[in-house]
């Protein structure tokens, strides 16, 4: 905690991939900004929830991780020397009576900006966690709630639980790398998309996946690390699988959390904009990714980085109505090229 205020043109909330693209736009058009995140790094969901998973549908990059986009999209907005203050989440908003905002972080930590733009995603989000009985015994030792690095999981015996995308997905790219996995589901039917159902069922198929309706009613190990788990199937047997590695993939708890009190228009959790600004309706406050609201949104990165574009835009102008604000092609104009300094 610092004493000091920081002051900047943009306090940024959220620094996943659309938080981190507004830097470059905003970088662009003259702007600094300042990230602020409840995670301990940049990235959002692509390197907290899929870091090694290919994305197929960013323009340009026909096929490429979460983690490598993180990593290029911090790269591309480098030369705009934005600041992050991670591990905290923003907290108290209050208007000033400059007409300016300023935030309060969960670490006392205290910016100012005339431009708040809210790319919070989905808010802050944790795992929802099983019951099982000693299960904080094994965690950040053998239960994992998400895939940092698939190595770890090299010739382990893993157990899977859940039966929507991320558990069946993590099946699949696991698979080729585990000595064993079995995914423990309590019923027949799934929630994931059809191809990657079909998918997994072929892998069960073929013997390749051990696949057991049933709840995990033991955990047993010696000093945090597994050694099997007890499960009970839905015809009332109980079996023990060795188990070195016991990831639930249960879903995750969505709170907007402090969002939600700072007076803005919620629609079902989400912020609603002015689709020709992606202003909020309080001036000076944006909102832009996935944490969004309007009628065509579709909750996609690309989409994320069109908002990001358009709401530079008109952020400019309402902050700095006397500033000239130099836009152009980034091929041609020189005085962005200064900027980027290329
Ligand atoms: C398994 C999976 C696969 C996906 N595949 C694709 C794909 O192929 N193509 C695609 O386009 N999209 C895909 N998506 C969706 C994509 O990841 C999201 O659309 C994208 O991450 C949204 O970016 P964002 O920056 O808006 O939000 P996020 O990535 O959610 O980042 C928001 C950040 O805000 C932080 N935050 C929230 N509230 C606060 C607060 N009060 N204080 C501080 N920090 C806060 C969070 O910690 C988070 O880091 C996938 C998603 C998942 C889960």
């Amino acid at each position: 905690m610092s004493d000091e205020v920081v002051k900047t043109d943009m306090i940024i909330v959220g620094a996943g991939p659309v938080g981190i693209f507004a830097v470059f736009e905003a970088g662009l058009l003259g702007l600094k900004c300042h990230l602020i995140d409840n995670l301990d790094r940049p990235g959002g969901q692509c390197t907290e929830l899929y870091p090694e998973k290919p994305i197929y549908d960013i323009p340009g990059r026909p096929k490429v991780t979460g983690q490598e986009l993180i990593d290029d999209l911090m790269l591309q907005c480098s030369p705009f020397d934005p600041q992050f203050h991670l591990n905290q989440q923003a907290k108290a908003l209050k208007k000033l009576s400059s007409g300016h905002w300023q935030m309060t972080t969960s670490q006392g930590e205290v910016l100012e900006a005339p431009i708040v733009v809210v790319a919070a995603g989905a808010g802050s989000f944790v795992p929802k966690k099983p019951k099982y009985p000693e299960l904080e015994v094994y965690e950040e030792k053998s239960v994992d709630y998400s895939v940092y690095k698939m190595s770890k999981y090299q010739d382990k015996e893993l157990v899977l639980v859940g039966g929507g995308d991320s558990a069946l997905d993590w099946v699949l790219s696991l698979q080729p790398l585990a000595k064993k996995i079995t995914l423990v589901h309590r019923r027949e039917g799934f929630r994931a998309a059809p191809d990657t159902e079909a998918q997994f069922k072929q892998l069960v198929a073929d013997g390749k996946v051990d696949f057991i309706m049933g709840n995990i009613k033991a955990l047993n190990g010696t000093d945090g690390q597994l050694e099997n788990v007890g499960i009970e199937t839905v015809d009332g047997d109980f079996i023990d699988v060795n188990c070195d590695y016991l990831l639930p993939f249960m879903g995750l708890k969505i709170s907007l959390g402090p969002i939600a009190e700072w007076g803005l228009n919620l629609n079902k959790k989400h912020v609603e904009v002015d689709t020709t600004t992606f202003a909020t309706d309080i001036p000076g406050i944006y909102a832009i990714g996935d944490v969004c609201t309007y009628p065509s949104k579709i909750k996609l990165i690309l989409t994320g980085f069109y908002e990001a574009a358009v709401m530079c835009h008109a952020a400019f102008p309402y902050a700095f109505p006397d500033r000239k604000m130099a836009t152009g092609y980034t091929t041609t104009n020189t005085a962005i090229q200064d900027r980027l300094g290329v």
